[in-house]
């Protein structure tokens, strides 16, 4: 395992051996405008098992200041994945609760000459905050008196100008070689409904100001961040100081994770949602928690996942082969195998009695044989994928059906194809086999060794099944497009067949290993007449 964990475990042991913090306390801050993704899920892992390992706690915090695009579908649906992943958070809080203390502390900083109201534009605002190079020009309000500042300030919560119109600004240095310390903005003014508070406030508090304040207020010890917030660091503390707060929780940061083939940007994520070029947040080629759980990732996997990519302080890009290991690992000993046929050919029998059903026992997971045996029917009429036969057997790596040469059907019998019929358009519909009532499966036979052995379903107890094959679904890596112009065309393509009677009843999210083929999930939109099945992640090609 690739753990680098240890700036972040040491940091937070020191921390505790040495009395400085008596209960570690973390915290998770969302934004509620869209679902989550599995990049979420290395700060949910991170967040949740740093302070488990010091049986500290997790506060899951809504970071819902900015009113605009927040949603409470979005509140609902990330308390769920995050009990889905398994974390349990210890309260449920919403920075927006904190909105009085935050007016109330920004009152704080104008009285003691740190904030001002500065009519500056935004444009203007960013022209004179300056750049690397540049350093940044005084607002002309800098010098407003606190009797000033405190009268503009309710007139801006009153509701007496328009967007844009004023800011509050924290007063610190507009030299600073750090951008963020150049008199950042600390409220703005937006006229939008907020889904919890309502219309209640025009002024909202800046990610920069709110943040560290809730933390405080929490009494987050370890504030665990991205590594884009880096700078916004000295800020925070700036924030926590100068606010005299009671705690006073410390920023740490950690990189971000990326993954091969995969979009993780929200914003991009919203765009295919709102364009439907996905069926929504939880179809099951999107990256969301949502999206993994109903192509039929397992949340332990995920987590495997996320543990064996470590945890730096550097962003790092993994490959998404790491994912698929996993969950193949995971499912290995969970699933039953059984036998599914898709693009199915049909097979008769034509020495085995008409009307007759034989079932043979089989084994529900050949490595743990504690999972017991199920029956599978064998009769005349029976179905094997199109691409089990050929007419001739191509090179001597064919090990499957073709005329004349015999194969074992799993579980069940040898077959010997002996002729084929055509439709009107010469494509193969039917091929005609016989087969050695001695060679069942068991039985011990060993005279003769068959040229390969194939899956089957039996053609009147089978069940009808439709089967969603996934590829990657962003692969134009042209990232001058838009992304809804980026989807990759063969990204879901569902082919039709047959599985096996295996159950009466395939539950929703149930997941099996289709034998010689790959790992599969129930879909949500599967019934008992026509089942629906998500391909999880093929098996690896050495074991097919
Ligand atoms: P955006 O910047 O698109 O609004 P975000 O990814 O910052 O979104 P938040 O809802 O603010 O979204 O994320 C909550 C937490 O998850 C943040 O602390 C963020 O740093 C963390 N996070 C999000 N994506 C990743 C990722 N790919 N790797 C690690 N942490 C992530
Ligand atoms: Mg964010």
């Amino acid at each position: 395992m690739n753990d680098n964990t240890n700036f972040l475990k040491d940091r937070i042991k020191y921390d505790v051996e040495n009395g400085i913090v008596k209960e570690v306390v973390t915290r998770f801050p969302p934004e509620p405008n869209a679902y989550l993704h599995i990049g979420h899920a290395r700060a949910l892992v991170t967040d949740f098992e740093m302070a488990m390992m010091y049986n500290g706690k997790t506060n899951l915090r809504f970071d819902d200041t900015n009113p605009a695009k927040e949603d409470a579908e979005f509140v609902d649906a990330i308390i769920k994945d995050i009990e889905w992943l398994g974390f349990h958070p210890a309260n449920i809080f919403y920075g927006s609760d904190y909105f009085e203390q935050t007016y109330q502390l920004a009152i704080k900083l104008i009285k003691k000459g740190l904030a001002y109201v500065c009519d500056l534009s935004p444009e203007e605002t960013a022209k004179y905050r300056g750049d690397f190079n540049t350093p940044g020009t005084p607002s002309p309000y800098r010098n407003r008196s606190v009797e000033e500042n405190l009268q503009l300030f309710e007139n801006m919560k009153n509701g007496m100008y328009k967007e844009g119109e004023k800011t509050l600004r924290a007063k610190i240095d507009m030299a600073s070689p750090n951008i963020n310390m150049r008199d950042p903005v600390f409220y703005r003014i937006l006229y939008i409904k907020h889904h919890r508070q309502g219309d209640k406030w025009c002024i909202y508090p800046m990610y920069d100001f709110a943040h560290p304040i809730q933390d405080a207020i929490e009494g987050i010890t370890h504030s665990l961040c991205s590594l884009e917030y880096d700078n916004h660091r000295p800020l925070y503390d700036w924030v926590i100081e100068n606010c005299e707060m009671e705690h006073t929780p410390k920023q740490i940061e950690f990189g971000r994770l990326n993954i091969t083939n995969t979009i993780m940007s929200k914003r991009y994520l919203r765009a295919l949602v709102d364009s439907k070029k996905v069926t929504g947040y939880d179809d099951p080629r999107m990256p969301t928690l949502v999206g993994l759980r109903r192509r039929g990732y397992t949340a332990d996997a995920i987590k495997k996942f996320i543990r064996d990519a470590g945890l730096s302080r550097t962003n790092i890009t993994v490959d998404s082969s790491g994912l698929e290991a996993c969950i193949r690992e995971d499912l290995k000993l969970k699933t039953m195998r059984i036998m599914a046929v898709k693009d199915p050919l049909k097979v008769t029998i034509t020495n085995y009695p008409e009307g007759q059903i034989e079932y043979v026992e089989a084994e529900n997971n050949a490595e743990v044989l504690e999972m017991g045996t199920r029956k599978i029917a064998f009769s005349r009429d029976l179905y094997i994928e199109r691409e089990d036969f050929l007419l001739e057997k191509p090179n001597k790596h064919f090990k499957r059906l073709a005329l004349g040469l015999e194969v074992r059907l799993m579980h069940a019998y040898f077959i010997k194809a002996n002729e084929v019929r055509y439709d009107d358009a010469g494509n193969i519909v039917e091929v005609l086999c016989t087969y050695d009532p001695a060679t069942k499966s068991g039985s011990g036979f060993n005279e003769r060794k068959p040229n390969g052995n194939i899956g089957f379903v039996e053609a009147h107890t089978g069940r009808r099944a439709n089967f969603n094959i996934f590829e990657a679904l962003i692969t134009d890596d042209d990232a001058t497009k838009d992304i809804t112009e980026r989807v990759n065309p063969n990204s879901w393509k569902v082919m039709e067949g047959f599985v096996e009677n295996a159950k009466p009843h395939f539950e929703n999210e149930e997941k099996f290993q289709f034998i010689r083929d790959g790992y599969y999930a129930v879909d949500k939109t599967s019934t008992d007449e026509k089942l629906v099945f998500n391909c999880i992640v093929p098996l690896k090609s050495s074991v097919k």
